[in-house]
């Protein structure tokens, strides 16, 4: 039994009271009484799997708020507020002071203040666990939208974080020289929440890529139901890739995590408005039975996963 299986086997059940529960980016609940939903995920993040025992807290205060943000970003969610519940195996003020200067940055930045959450003591590592809440209007962005004859579009280049978690776990086929230029991606990623909201004028069906491009798309294509072919030389990777083999970018870019860039499938009549916003075009979805392809052949949708 894999992550996804876990969930949909444990806790996935039908109620009638969520406009949307378990299974996208963001659940959605929508009171009877207001044009807008509200949006919500929550994101955990564990010392020793999510990030490493001497990251820069500055940084992780960051990219705990960044990765709830990012969901928020591939609702097309306007940022209200968040919760951060935290267990510390110690008090330590310096990292404190560090870490919390990292989240507070970023939420002021999204307009997405601190309004609650807890505090405990771990007898063991940390755990961050951060809840994100935003408004969104109806259509939703969900992952179930897409359409055969959708376009295929990414928000910005992909797979530099997985270069840098290579290199930071001691993986020697990754020139450690490479480091330098990719770390900031792995720690300090930036959540596309102005692009989110501008994609809700025009996408069907939207995601965030924060576990490899190949699994993140194939929910969508498993969601709604279609396939998709993609073309490798259009998907965007920094400059830098050029002095890692053919096999290590796609690598990367297709099974890599920790990008959260978004994934975007939207109808060939807004192509223009698509790339004005920046967005990349890297293939198209297709009829279910046309299966899942990069090039001539056939795509494995695999990615990071937990169990
Ligand atoms: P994302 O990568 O966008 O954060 P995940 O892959 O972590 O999403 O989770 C997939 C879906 O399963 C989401 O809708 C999430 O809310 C839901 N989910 C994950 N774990 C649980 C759980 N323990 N109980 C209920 N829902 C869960
Ligand atoms: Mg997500």
């Amino acid at each position: 039994m894999n992550e996804f299986e876990l969930i949909r086997r444990y806790f996935t059940r039908v109620y009638s009271e969520p406009t949307l529960g378990v299974g996208d980016d963001c659940a959605i609940l929508t009171p009877t009484d207001s044009a807008l939903s509200l949006a919500t995920s929550t994101d955990l993040l564990v010392e020793g799997r999510h990030f490493f025992s001497n990251v820069d807290p500055y940084r992780l205060g960051h990219k705990a708020l960044a990765v709830n943000l990012s969901d928020l970003a591939a609702m097309g969610a306007r940022p209200a507020g968040c919760l951060l519940g935290l267990a510390l195996p110690e008090l330590d003020e310096d990292w404190l002071a560090a870490f919390s200067a990292g989240f507070h940055a970023l939420s002021q930045k999204y307009h997405c203040p601190l309004i609650g959450g807890d505090t405990t003591k771990s007898p063991s590592g940390i755990t961050l666990s951060v809840t994100v809440m935003g408004w969104v209007r109806s259509p939703f962005l969900t992952r179930s939208a897409a359409k055969v004859g959708d376009e295929i579009w990414v928000s910005g280049e992909l797979g530099a974080a997985s270069v840098a978690l290579q290199i930071l776990q001691g993986n020697p086929d990754y020139p450690a020289a490479l480091l330098a230029l990719a770390r900031d991606a792995l720690e300090c990623p930036e959540p596309q929440v102005e692009l989110g909201l501008k994609l809700a004028n025009y996408a069907h069906a939207l995601i965030d890529i924060s576990d490899g491009l190949s699994q993140d798309l194939g929910h969508i294509l498993t969601a709604s139901q279609v396939g998709a072919q993609l073309y490798s030389e259009a998907l965007p990777r920094p400059e830098y890739f050029a002095s890692l083999t053919r096999d290590q970018q796609l690598r990367a870019i297709l099974n890599g995590g920790d990008d959260y860039q978004l994934c975007a499938t939207a109808p060939i009549s807004v192509h223009a408005q698509m790339r004005a916003l920046g967005m990349h075009k890297i293939g198209e979805i297709k009829p279910l039975d046309y299966g899942y392809r990069l090039d001539q052949q056939g795509l494995e949708p695999k990615g990071f996963q937990h169990f």
